[in-house]
């Protein structure tokens, strides 16, 4: 039996009056969601890339919580990545994934190929974020944020939500998102939900899944030391405490930043009291694996 077709059995819900249901083309989940609307239900939709985790599921909650109709997807959308090995050892666990939702969500999609998603050939749309793009991540990842506002916009289309759940954790995606869903004047209101974390203050991602044991206690420094900012930040300047917070990652961890920003507009601030709130943002590498993090004070 392949990976996908155990989906086809349908999988009981917790309340017993529903199941999870999979879906493999992007029109009928279309055509599923119009009929959702014409029963005058609301939609909540959790986009994700599997590998699913606690963090995923708390945005599953979230919408369960909130909606009527709670659809997952899961698509591990070649356009956002710059590296193609980074792509290839993106962890894939579809049938773990649909065992952990099945009592929380109604609808699954697992688009069936890349070309349902893309059509024939992948052509991207060029997207105007006010330069949010060209921060932090962008500065590192480049056409990172314009491949996920595509697959973003293009599953946005096609689900018509009410409501889209995306995890704080994702800070600049979840700002861009919300920037994407005015620039195409979609209804979709876009909640952001708190970062879960492992006990040891370590974001939970699915890339954790690739670290070793030791790697995963060390990178707890991260949480540490973004704290570290959050709790001396009145008594210190910003470049010495960004010093002092970096040194205690390195040595640990590749730090590729650590920055204190802006939480509207992103860019640097140059006071602790003059800005629109203040977001700590970090990116590094361990054994290899590409972590990123942040808190906002
Ligand atoms: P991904 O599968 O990594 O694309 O993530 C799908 C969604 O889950 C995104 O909106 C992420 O921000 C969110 N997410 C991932 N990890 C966490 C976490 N630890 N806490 C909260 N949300 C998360």
């Amino acid at each position: 039996m392949s990976e996908l077709s155990i989906f086809s059995v349908s999988l009981a819900h917790s309340t017993g009056l529903t199941h999870m249901e999979l879906i493999q083309k992007s029109k009928d989940l279309n055509s599923l969601a119009k009929q959702i609307k014409s029963e005058r239900k609301t939609i909540g939709f959790v986009p994700t890339m599997g590998a699913l985790h606690s963090g995923h599921l708390s945005l599953i909650q979230r919408a369960r919580k909130e909606c009527d109709i709670v659809i997952c997807s899961i698509f591990v959308n070649p356009t956002q990545f710059n590296e193609q090995s980074d792509l290839e050892k993106y962890p894939r666990t579809l049938e773990a994934d649909s065992k952990l939702i099945e009592s929380i969500c109604d609808y699954l999609f697992v688009p069936q190929s890349v070309e349902d998603i893309y059509g024939k050939e992948i052509t991207l749309k060029e997207f105007d974020f006010d330069g949010l793009e060209n921060e932090l991540e962008g500065e590192f990842r480049p056409r990172h944020f314009q491949g996920m506002a595509n697959v973003v916009s293009i599953l946005l289309n096609i689900v018509t939500a009410d409501k889209a759940y995306f995890g704080l954790k994702d800070y600049q995606q979840f700002k861009i998102v919300e920037r994407l869903t005015k620039l195409i004047q979609l209804d979709t209101k876009i909640v952001g939900c708190p970062i879960i974390r492992e006990a040891n203050g370590l974001a939970r991602s699915s890339r954790n899944e690739l670290l070793s044991e030791a790697a995963r206690e060390a990178a707890a420094v991260i949480f540490y030391s973004l704290n570290y900012i959050k709790e001396f930040h009145p008594f210190l300047s910003i470049p010495e405490l960004q010093e002092k917070a970096k040194g205690m990652i390195e040595g640990i961890m590749d730090v590729e930043y650590l920055e204190i920003r802006d939480a509207e507009t992103l860019k640097e601030i140059t006071s602790w009291t003059e800005n629109n709130g203040v977001f700590i943002s970090f990116a590094g590498t361990i054994d290899g694996v590409r972590l990123i993090d942040n808190i906002r004070i």
